[in-house]
């Protein structure tokens, strides 16, 4: 089994009807969505006509039927337009890969189409006021009576929560077992008892509509349980896949964004009567941060290779996550030295990238516990 270095043509015709999406619809939109904090549902319908929401689930399921690798070049290409478009595209292939895997007949039958046509918006409503990172501490319960499942907690930091008509709520069947006792459930908006605080004002990725969710109650017929008894192994393996390698490929697409024009300036701008590309301080950082961004490239090709071949692919998406979080915040801030003052101007997209750039180390496991799962996976390659 080779690694092949070129695109396939399949590869190839999906990234460009991305590029093309991007570059016409939504670049000419990005600053607006940014400072207007709205979701927009154009936008992701537009993105479910094209076939680029769901494209990793099996056609069998009305899926894609597409590699990973095609879906990370979509993602990088949206990213470059606009951060919070891209996690509209990440978020919902995550939980469709939830849902897909995980997921009853009943339940796919019912949320998958929707989802994937761009009608419907899932959340995932894992975090808690009190349990972030240790995600196996969470609080929320959720008790069995008769038929429903009661469920009680607070969720903190929901992406598009204001604009989901669904949520795969993870929630603790029985504290006593600690993680152990961790299942995820499948609640309608409408739920009497699920109720969603204010829109939180992020620094960046504005358009993507966070709040919190409060489960008071709320009552939903047992069959909503998404997925059987090991609850917590399977959120786990569900963070891995589409959601992971999206953030990387979010923060990738930001970077080359950000490269671009720096690129593009250096080569505009004199200053002391030289064009500022000629200055080697200039020059010099424009040759690491392509260097950075190939080796970001690099590490998720070869996650999405691994996925696509049925290998282990835990590291190697931590490893592409870790890396391209860290290297877009490093990057953004090198390109925004290069545009000097206009970076810092609101007229510029620069100043957005700058606020887009730091989730990328936070969300979906911060950058210490991207860490802490490279060394688990080290220690079990070496025994
Ligand atoms: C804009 C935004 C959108 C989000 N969207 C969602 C969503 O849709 N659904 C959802 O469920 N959550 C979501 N989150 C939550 C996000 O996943 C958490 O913020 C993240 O996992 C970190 O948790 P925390 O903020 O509680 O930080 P904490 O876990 O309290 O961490 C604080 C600091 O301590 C460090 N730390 C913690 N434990 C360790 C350790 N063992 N070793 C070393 N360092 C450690 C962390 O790395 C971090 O630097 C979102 C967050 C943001 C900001």
């Amino acid at each position: 089994m080779g690694m092949d270095f070129k695109l396939t043509e399949e590869q190839i015709q999906i990234r460009d009807i991305a590029r093309k999406f991007a570059v016409q619809e939504i670049a000419p939109l990005a600053a607006e969505i940014d400072e207007s904090s709205k979701f927009n549902w154009p936008l992701h319908k537009k993105m479910g006509e094209l076939g680029l929401i769901g494209m990793t689930v099996p056609e069998e399921m009305g899926g894609g039927g597409l590699d990973t690798l095609s879906w990370c070049l979509v993602i990088e290409e949206i990213a470059k337009a606009s951060t919070a478009v891209s996690n509209y595209l990440t978020l919902s292939e995550s939980m469709l890969n939830y849902i897909s895997h995980l997921g009853s007949e009943d339940q796919r039958e019912k949320y998958l189409a929707p989802i994937i046509d761009g009608e419907l918006v899932c959340s995932f409503a894992m975090t808690e006021p009190n349990a972030g990172s240790d995600a196996g501490a969470i609080q929320a319960t959720a008790k069995l009576e008769g038929d429903h499942y009661v469920l009680n907690g607070q969720k903190m930091f929901i992406t598009m929560a204001l604009q989901a008509g669904l949520f795969v709520v993870v929630a603790n069947v029985n504290p006593g077992l600690g993680k152990d006792g961790i299942r995820t459930f499948l609640v309608p908006k409408n739920t009497p008892g699920l109720s969603l605080g204010k829109q939180l004002d992020l620094m960046g990725i504005r358009g993507t509509e966070a709040a919190p969710v409060y489960l008071e109650d709320c009552r939903i017929p047992k069959e909503n349980l998404l997925g059987s008894a090991d609850g917590f192994e399977n959120v786990m393996k569900g963070m891995d896949g589409p959601g992971r390698l999206g953030a990387a490929s979010q923060a990738l697409g930001l970077a080359e964004a950000a490269f671009d024009a720096a690129m593009a300036y250096a080569q505009e701008r004199s200053q002391f009567g030289r064009v500022i590309y000629t200055f080697q301080d200039i020059k010099f950082i424009l040759a690491e941060m392509s260097t950075e961004i190939e080796a970001a490239r690099g590490l998720i090709c070869k996650a999405a290779w691994r996925r696509d071949h049925g290998l282990s692919y835990t590291k190697e998406t931590s490893q592409a996550k870790l890396f391209a979080g860290k290297m877009c915040v490093r990057q953004v801030s090198n390109a925004m030295q290069i545009l000097g003052g206009y970076s810092y101007s609101k007229e510029y997209p620069m100043e957005r990238f700058y606020r887009d750039a730091k989730i990328h180390q936070i969300w979906d496991g911060t950058d210490q516990v991207q860490k802490i799962i490279i060394a688990k996976e080290l220690l079990k390659e070496m025994k």
